[in-house]
C-alpha cells in the first residue's frame, strides 16, 4: 500500500540518490585478485574505525560471525555466548554445521558479567568441550537493541584473556551502540579480538559487513571467506556505498534513537501495550501485547500501513531507520492505536 511505514527491521533501508550515484561511479577491480580500490579503502577505513590492524569485507553479518567462529575455534570447542545471540539463533545452525562448535549460553537476555562467564568455562578434564571463545552482541537485538555495558565488556575481555580465551564482538549495530554511549567504535571493540559490524542496517548501504581483527586472523578469515563462496569480484560498487554510509549516515543514527524513544512513549500511553522504557536505548522498540497474539496484531497493523515483526507469542518489534522520519512515527502511532482496537 502507498505510505506503508516499514518498521520490521533497519535492513529494509534503500540506498539514497547520493549513494546510488557514488556506486555508479565507483572505480572497481577484481577483489579476488586484490585489485578493487574501494574494497581496499573500505577495509582500511573499517579497521581504523574499529581499532584493529586489519579488516575484511564480507557479504553478510552472518558470514562475518561464522568466519570468527572458524578462525578462533577447532571442531568441538565450546563458545560462551549470551542468550538469543544472532550467531546461535539466526544463522541457520551454521555454527554447528561449519565451525562445528558447542554453544554454552551464559546469563540472561543477552547480557552477562565476567563472573558468570568464568563460572561457565569448562574444566580441562576430557569429559568437557574445551572452552575457546566468548561471544557478545552489542547492541543486542532480541533484548530490544540494548547496549552491553562497557564495564562488563572490559571485565569479560580481561577474564577471557586470563583464561586463554578469545573474545568476539558481534557489533552488527556497533554504530548505534557508539552513538548511544558516546564511545568510539574502536573503544567499544577494544576488549575484543575480533569484531563484526554491519553496513546494511541503520547505515543504509545495500549490502555488506566487515570482520576486523589481527593481521593473522584476517588472513585466515580471507581463506575461509573464499571457502564459503564469499570471494567477490567488482565489489567496489558495494564498498563505495559502505564508505559513503560511514561518512554520512553514522551521526544521524541519533535521529533513529530519538524516533524509537518517541514511538515507545506513544505505545506506552496505550493500555493494550506494555513497554519497558529502560530497554529502549537505541533504534529498536520491543514491546508486549497485554492481550491477543503478536502474529495477529502484526497482520492487522500491516493492513493499516505499519509493518512490524512478531518476536514471540505476545512480543513485537519495531525498528527505526534511515527511511523513517519523525512524521512517520506520528503516523505509525495513530495507525497502531487503530490496530490495537482489535486486541
Ligand atoms: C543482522 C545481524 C547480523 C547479520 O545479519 P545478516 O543478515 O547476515 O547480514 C549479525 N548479528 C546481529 C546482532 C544482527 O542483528
Amino acid at each position: 500500500m502507498a505510505g506503508m511505514i516499514d518498521l520490521r527491521s533497519d535492513t529494509v533501508t534503500r540506498p539514497t540518490a547520493a549513494m546510488r550515484r557514488i556506486m555508479a561511479e565507483a572505480d572497481v577491480g577484481d577483489d579476488v585478485y586484490g585489485e578493487d580500490p574501494n574494497a581496499r579503502r573500505l577495509e582500511e577505513r573499517a579497521a581504523e574505525l574499529l581499532g584493529k590492524p586489519a579488516a575484511l569485507f564480507v557479504p553478510t553479518g552472518t558470514m562475518a560471525n561464522q568466519l570468527a567462529l572458524l578462525c578462533h575455534c577447532e571442531r568441538g570447542n565450546d563458545v560462551l555466548v549470551g542468550q538469543d545471540n544472532h550467531c546461535v539463533l539466526y544463522e541457520s545452525g551454521a555454527g554447528a554445521a561449519w565451525a562445528q562448535v558447542n554453544f554454552s549460553v551464559v546469563g540472561r537476555d543477552g547480557f552477562f558479567d565476567a563472573e558468570q562467564m568464568v563460572a561457565s568455562v569448562k574444566p580441562a578434564e576430557s569429559h568437557f568441550p574445551q572452552t575457546r571463545l566468548v561471544a557478545i552482541e552489542n547492541t543486542h537485538n532480541r533484548s530490544g537493541g540494548q547496549v552491553f555495558p562497557q564495564s562488563d565488556v572490559i571485565a569479560i575481555g580481561e577474564a577471557a584473556h586470563g583464561h586463554g580465551l578469545s573474545l568476539h564482538l558481534d557489533g552488527a549495530r556497533i554504530w548505534n551502540a557508539s552513538v548511544a554511549t558516546g564511545l568510539a567504535p574502536s573503544e567499544l571493540a577494544e576488549p575484543a579480538d575480533t569484531v563484526s559490524a554491519c553496513f546494511s542496517k541503520g547505515l543504509g548501504a545495500p549490502v555488506g559487513s566487515v570482520l576486523a581483527g589481527s593481521v593473522e586472523i584476517i588472513r585466515k578469515a580471507h581463506r575461509y571467506r573464499k571457502m564459503l563462496g564469499g570471494g567477490m569480484r567488482q565489489v567496489g560498487v558495494l564498498c563505495a556505498a559502505a564508505l559513503h554510509a560511514l561518512d554520512h549516515h553514522r551521526a544521524r543514527l541519533a535521529d533513529d534513537h530519538t524516533n524509537a524513544k518517541r514511538l515507545a512513549e506513544g505505545l506506552a500511553q496505550l493500555r493494550e501495550f506494555s513497554v519497558d522504557m529502560s530497554s529502549v536505548q537505541t533504534n529498536i522498540v520491543a514491546f508486549e501485547l497485554r492481550a491477543g497474539l503478536a502474529r495477529d496484531f502484526v497482520l492487522r497493523a500491516a493492513e493499516l500501513g505499519v509493518r512490524l515483526n512478531a518476536l514471540g507469542p505476545q512480543r513485537v518489534r519495531a525498528v527505526t531507520h534511515l527511511d523513517v522520519s519523525a512524521a512517520d512515527i506520528e503516523t505509525a502511532l495513530a495507525r497502531l492505536a487503530q490496530a490495537s482496537g482489535a486486541l
